[in-house]
């Protein structure tokens, strides 16, 4: 128990669970400031780790440290990832069974870094072979190459991951990692082709330009110059101070070699990427006819020749779209507006491809081929619950998920409890808790959940506006208890509402959706799509044992020190956090197996120091007598002693002092 708990006034204690005052949201926040003050940014609730970003380094992550968590008992260190990592991979070598790490959090927060550590944690503690050696590279590398294609500098984030990642690692029975293999969800494809204020494109463009060698940009047809790039130069910030472009894209490219790509794979590869910004500065003007025909055919012969695609297939794919009339095909010529949204459209399609092929292409190079068993531990890096100015698809998506993995962790969370307490025969009186399937529910039931009604609108092309969309919603789902129209906006939340939008109340706050801007009456396909790849997501989570990590971001300004207290109320308040205390805390606060209770406090009573040749749970029942516990401050189970309060754990580790 981190020193003494003398210490404890200073920096805090290093389990919510103890907390000995009442589990009030001021006292949470005011343990998690202390610590964070004395740059312990980690603190566990029970097993769950969370995390403050504590935006400057720390030398915590030393190869000594790792070693130092390696193979030792969870509650015997202060608290880290190590030891959540260490702990998963502990069981799953004993037990033979899978795990799963879940990290969440929002934007900022550190869900990649607390990620990258876990990875490089087992990349130096777990046993390995020479041969194995390239395997572990590889792990570790392909998180170069996914960033650079998946990861942006935005407003709240340098390096934001704009995709979900989900990592299996796989482990030999000697506890070796022998392949890998990743499921990525819902890559932000609309930052392709545009960025707001202050943000930039995926940084392998950026990468490519200021890195790539003089011949191939030659090759590729490609200026250095980022500002020569339409679709680069929204965001107006091209060049950032924290990202250094060209160091990155050689690291990205040793990456590419050792995870197995060849010259002629990464020939496609940047092809694409310079296609995508060739794209982008295609030009549209209106022929005698008002239909849109390309301005200049530069960029269009460089595409048809990086793609290998026929220059005029590419000209009729961007100025004309197919319709369907008596069941022949027709060509119907686009006016500019719709030829720059065809433009647009082929870009963001041609980016989300490519970004599967490599993710494929990335499995490809981690499947282990033997066919023995192996037991895994998935790392899962998923974006946090999102609220900005405008929220349109993606955040109803981004929101969906994390709505999904609040009910996993409820229900495993409830479950486990539940269950440790059956196993020991200890009785236990369930608390009351917000169970948010009520919302999960609304968004994907079938018939009646809104994808449901988006799907049916979809199915009446022509017809279905958003607006129709909308007056369905209103239908089906008006009288919901989560979900707001103008109608009932007044009534229901007291806050007015635009008659374009819709309001979701998500467990983690009221969010407000805007349905007007074309974007939800096209999304039906990738609602369905999204949906089912969480369904399967949930179901391959459901088989293993979960840790889970919660990451905080301390401030809006990346700034190193800062903990601003509203901006960490609110998060402690969607993350859960309380709520998972106050379940911990209603059973019993804490619980230890006897044997390792025993060698903890065995000193404290003369009958068990300094040997016991007994059983176990009959040493701890002589030690806990001699202590003076009261009946209702604990329960024996059968492997295990529970701790009802907290302070009688304190006296316990006092009682050292004396
Ligand atoms: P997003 O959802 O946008 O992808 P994220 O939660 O993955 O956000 P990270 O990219 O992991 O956030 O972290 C953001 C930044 O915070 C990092 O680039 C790094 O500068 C800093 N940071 C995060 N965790 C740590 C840490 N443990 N130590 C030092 N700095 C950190
Ligand atoms: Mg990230």
């Amino acid at each position: 128990m981190e020193g003494a708990l003398i210490a404890r006034d200073r920096v805090g204690v290093q389990d919510f669970v103890l907390l000995d005052s009442h589990t009030s949201e001021t006292s949470f926040l005011n343990n998690l400031r202390k610590r964070y003050q004395e740059n312990l940014i980690y603190t566990y609730i029970g097993t769950l780790l969370v995390s403050v970003n504590p935006y400057k380094e720390l030398d915590i992550y030393t190869v000594t440290q790792m070693q130092l968590y390696r193979g030792v008992n969870f509650f015997e260190l202060p608290p880290h990832l190590y030891a959540i990592a260490d702990n998963a991979y502990r069981v799953m070598c004993s037990e033979y069974n899978n795990h799963f790490i879940l990290i969440s959090g929002e934007s900022g927060a550190g869900k990649t870094e607390a990620s990258k550590k876990i990875l490089q944690y087992y990349a130096v503690t777990c046993p390995t072979t020479e041969q194995l050696q390239i395997v572990r590279d590889r792990l570790l590398l392909s998180n170069p190459v996914l960033e650079a294609f998946g990861n942006a500098k935005t407003l709240r984030n340098d390096n934001s991951s704009r995709f979900g990642k989900y990592m299996d690692i796989q482990f030999d029975f000697k506890g070796a990692p022998v392949g890998g293999h990743i499921l990525s969800y819902l890559i932000e494809k609309s930052r392709v082709v545009h960025q707001n204020h202050g943000e930039r494109n995926f940084h392998i463009f950026y990468q490519l330009l200021e890195g790539g060698d003089k011949d191939l940009l030659c090759w590729l047809g490609l200026e250095r110059n980022p500002q020569k790039y339409a679709y680069l130069i929204q965001g107006r910030c091209a060049k950032v101070f924290s990202i250094n472009d060209k160091n990155d894209w050689k690291i990205v490219r040793k990456a590419f070699s050792i995870i197995d790509f060849t010259e002629k794979d990464l020939e496609h590869l940047f092809g694409i990427v310079a296609s995508v910004l060739h794209l982008g500065n295609i030009q549209f003007e209106e022929d005698s006819n008002g239909h849109a025909i390309i301005r200049n055919g530069t960029q269009i012969k460089w595409i048809s020749k990086l793609l290998g695609v026929h220059l005029s297939i590419l000209q009729e794919a961007l100025t004309h779209r197919k319709i369907e009339a008596r069941s022949e095909e027709v060509l119907s010529p686009l006016n500019v507006d719709l030829a720059f949204y065809a433009r647009d459209a082929v870009a963001k399609a041609i980016y989300g491809r490519t970004f599967t092929w490599l993710v494929n292409k990335i499995n490809g190079s981690l499947a282990n081929k033997d066919s023995t068993r192996k037991t895994v531990i998935g790392l899962l890096d998923i974006y946090g619950f999102e609220v900005l100015d405008t929220n349109s698809f993606e955040q109803f998506c981004i929101n969906y998920c994390n709505e999904k993995l609040q009910q996993l962790l409820i229900e495993m969370t409830l479950k486990a409890e539940q269950e440790e307490y059956e196993l020991e025969g200890i009785e236990w009186e369930p608390i009351p808790y917000f169970n948010n399937k009520i919302i999960c529910d609304l968004v994907e039931q079938k018939h009646k959940g809104i994808i449901s009604i988006l799907d049916e609108e979809c199915l009446r092309p022509g017809e279905a506006t958003d607006l129709s969309f909308l007056e369905k919603l209103e239908e089906k789902v008006g009288d919901h208890a989560h979900f707001v129209t103008r109608k009932l906006a007044d009534q229901k939340t007291r806050k007015s509402i635009d008659w374009v939008d819709f309001r979701l109340l998500h467990y983690a706050g009221e969010v407000t959706y805007c349905a007007l801007n074309k974007l939800f009456s096209m999304s039906s396909q990738v609602a369905t799509q999204f949906k089912n790849s969480l369904m399967s997501l949930i179901e391959i989570l459901m088989s293993k044992e979960p840790s889970y990590v919660r990451c905080i971001k301390p401030n809006e300004n990346k700034e190193p020190g800062k903990f601003d207290d509203f901006l960490i109320r609110h998060q402690v308040k969607y993350l859960g956090l309380m709520e998972h205390l106050r379940v911990r805390r209603a059973g019993f606060a804490y619980r230890r197996k006897y044997e390792l209770f025993l060698q903890r406090y065995k000193s404290l009573c003369p009958a068990t120091w300094p040997h016991w040749h007994g059983p176990a749970a009959e040493g701890v029942e002589r030690l806990i007598k001699h202590l003076g516990y009261k009946p209702e401050e604990y329960k024996l189970g059968r492997t295990k002693i529970f701790i009802r309060f907290p302070k009688t754990l304190f006296a316990t580790e006092d009682a050292f002092e004396i």
